[in-house]
């Protein structure tokens, strides 16, 4: 009779393994770390003898789930700011929190509340990427469970590095330190295709494949990112990832919700490994991942919660029922994912598309001891039909809840027993990010306080206080005035744009307002060549009148726009929106020595009849500014509109009077 360390008997086994094998009374022999044997209790309780004995108490034991995308530390910031488009909640909020407060402290805190909330809900193994990754690699090692922890890549600044460079050296550092680490596989992660350079992106395949790692990102997200990508590169995202090489390496992919049937081929070929996120893709309203289709192409298709943020909890329970619902709800057939296939992707097929298959993922002789036990006694799950043993699949995947989880081993070793974790102590955590919530909560306060600390939060801004002296004249036919500039004036430069404003005003209007511009730059024969966003954030002006001519003095804040107007409007939530549209003529001229930009507006949205003339200069000091204002007046003269009626408001005041009339 062989020795082993221990026997796990009296359990309903489910091996999750190729063959689907299935014990209602069955057993397991651990020795060390490792599994020996599993099968029938009566065979396996004759074969060997265990230094001790557990007995299961009828539960089912199964190998541990494994969460195959996520980004643990995100537990702090779960909740942040729901509701929003990905691109806000993430660029508006999340990285600008990230940016001031994540650190290898806070990393570690919100490391160590993910693995105690993953190891109640009986996971075992997760897919990790985020920024000081190696402090993700520590407290997951001290909470005992297994995981790819990738560190993160971008092609700008990152909390964790000033530059790719740097974090590409970092990942070199820390593969090279947790290579062969017992529970740890540590990796890198070139974030996504949009977010990384080619260089970025072949760079980090070469560091994973000279270290024989596995490469975690995030492939076709959402369909923008698809449509972009056909826009840019006149093929979709996989194709262009093969093409740079990307697939080379042994590759995780989260999401890929919008793949093509060639694309799927691709990364089957490629032996690419799919994380399915069903909750952050429903919640984000990225789409519906072709799981069913992914899977009959052999792909190994496991699922993953994404980080808690856009969850936003750990449950892989959940993920289970919601990928079986979805591919039911969305393909109408409810034959489709049923419960034996989405408990396989929750275990066997997520640990292979880790590359981890070897090592986890099923109850099997020469895998890791990586299990767990559940409770199906309870009200939820009773009562039961015994009749056809595979009808433990969908007890567990459509009516067992997370909290059924009563113990968790990972690695040979008890991480939770009777529904007590052995290996972390929550509550001096959970006192801990309470006070990080309101140290954000007062960061983010303070910074929604004033429209310029939102706008540097997303753009950065340059400042400019100055003054500027202005004329503006309402012309009823400006063609005189035209001809007088070619004629009267020397003329440096000119310029035609179509020019298109939306001005955000706010109840408060110290805050100033924020004007979007978009500047189509018109050529000669009416083309457009160019097309600029520029935001500008303009403080309350204080003003003085001339005969004529008006003196503002006011800061301006100017930043490129990089983000859609419906992003900024998400963003800053403007109490009203104005929006004026013109055809602008622009002349740099040179009078009496001195420069001034000449504009000749005529409005086409709202219509306002005529044109209007407008002459600008900027200036640092109130006595220049004093005598260009008596000079716009000569120069008026000049041009023979002495008697045309001065304006004094802006344009977006006449946008919201003839809005109200
Ligand atoms: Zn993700």
């Amino acid at each position: 009779m062989a020795t082993v360390d221990r026997l796990l008997k009296n359990a309903f086994v489910i091996c999750l393994d190729e063959a689907f094998r299935l014990f209602p009374r069955g057993a397991l022999a651990l020795r060390g770390n490792e599994i020996v044997a599993v099968g029938d209790e009566a065979e396996i309780v004759g074969a060997y003898q265990a230094a001790e004995t557990v007995d299961c108490g009828g539960r089912a034991l199964l190998p541990g789930l494994v969460n195959a995308h996520t980004h643990v530390p995100m537990t702090l910031l779960r909740g942040i700011a729901d509701d929003r488009r990905l691109d806000v909640w993430l660029l508006g909020y999340v990285m600008p929190v990230e940016r001031e407060f994540v650190s290898p402290d806070l990393v570690r805190l919100g490391t160590l509340i993910a693995c105690a909330e993953m190891i109640r809900g009986g996971v075992t193994c997760f897919a990790d990427m985020y920024y000081f990754e190696e402090s993700v690699a520590a407290a997951t090692a001290e909470a005992g469970m297994r995981a790819l922890c990738a560190q993160t890549v971008l092609k700008f600044p990152s909390p964790d590095a000033a530059s790719y460079e740097d974090s590409l050296a970092s990942a070199r550092d820390f593969i090279g330190r947790w290579r062969g680490h017992s529970l740890i596989v540590p990796s890198v992660a070139p974030h996504a295709p949009y977010t990384c350079t080619p260089d970025i992106l072949r760079s980090c395949t070469d560091l994973a494949i000279e270290f024989d790692v596995p490469i975690h990102t995030h492939l076709s997200e959402t369909s923008q990112e698809v449509d972009q990508w056909r826009e840019l590169h006149g093929m979709p995202v996989v194709p262009w990832v093969k093409k740079v090489g990307l697939l080379e390496a042994k590759v995780l992919a989260a999401h890929c919700v919008h793949v093509d049937e060639g694309e799927i081929r691709t990364l089957s070929h490629a032996r690419t490994g799919v994380a399915h996120n069903p909750s952050s893709n429903l919640k984000l309203a990225s789409g519906f991942a072709p799981v069913r289709a992914m899977l009959e192409a052999g792909l190994n298709v496991g699922l993953g919660t994404d980080g808690p943020s856009s969850n936003n909890d750990l449950d892989m329970f959940e993920e289970m029922r919601l990928a079986s619902f979805i591919a039911k709800g969305v393909s109408k057939d409810p034959t489709v994912l049923p419960a034996k296939t989405v408990l396989a992707m929750a275990t066997r097929l997520g640990a292979r598309a880790m590359h981890m298959g070897e090592l986890t993922g099923s109850l099997e002789p020469g895998k890791r001891a990586d299990m767990i036990l559940i409770d199906l006694e309870g009200l939820h799950n009773r009562p039961h039909f015994d009749r056809d043993p595979e009808g433990i699949y969908s007890r567990i995947v459509y009516a067992a809840k997370s909290t059924d989880v009563t113990d968790v081993m990972v690695d040979g070793r008890w991480l939770m027993r009777d529904r007590t974790l052995l290996t972390i102590d929550i509550d001096p955590l959970l006192i801990e990010a309470d006070a990080f919530a309101r140290r954000v909560d007062t960061f983010l306060v303070t910074r929604e306080e004033s429209l310029l600390s939102k706008l540097v939060a997303i753009e950065g801004a340059t400042q400019e206080e100055s003054y500027e002296v202005q004329l503006k004249v309402r012309l009823v036919d400006p063609t005189a005035v035209e001809r007088a500039l070619d004629s009267s004036v020397e003329i440096l430069r000119r310029a035609h744009y179509h020019e298109f404003d939306t001005y955000f005003t706010f109840p408060d209007p110290s805050q100033g307002r924020l004007r979007h511009r978009e500047d189509e730059f018109v050529e000669d024969d009416d083309s457009v060549s160019q097309v600029r966003y520029r935001l500008t954030l303009t403080g309350p002006a204080a003003e003085r009148e001339y005969e004529h001519s008006v003196l503002l003095s006011r800061s301006r804040f100017i930043a490129p726009a990089t983000h859609s107007l419906r992003f900024y409007r998400e963003y800053f939530k403007p109490e009203g929106e104005i929006a004026v549209a013109k055809d602008r003529r622009r002349w740099l001229i040179r009078f009496q020595d001195v420069e001034f930009f000449v504009n000749l507006d005529r409005l086409t949205s709202p219509t306002v009849a005529g044109a209007f003339l407008e002459v600008k200069s900027r200036t640092w000091s109130r006595g220049d500014a004093e005598e260009k204002a008596r000079l716009m007046v000569d120069l008026l003269r000049e041009l023979g509109a002495e008697s045309a009626k001065p304006v004094t408001a802006d344009y977006v005041d006449l946008g919201s009077e003839t809005a109200r009339e």
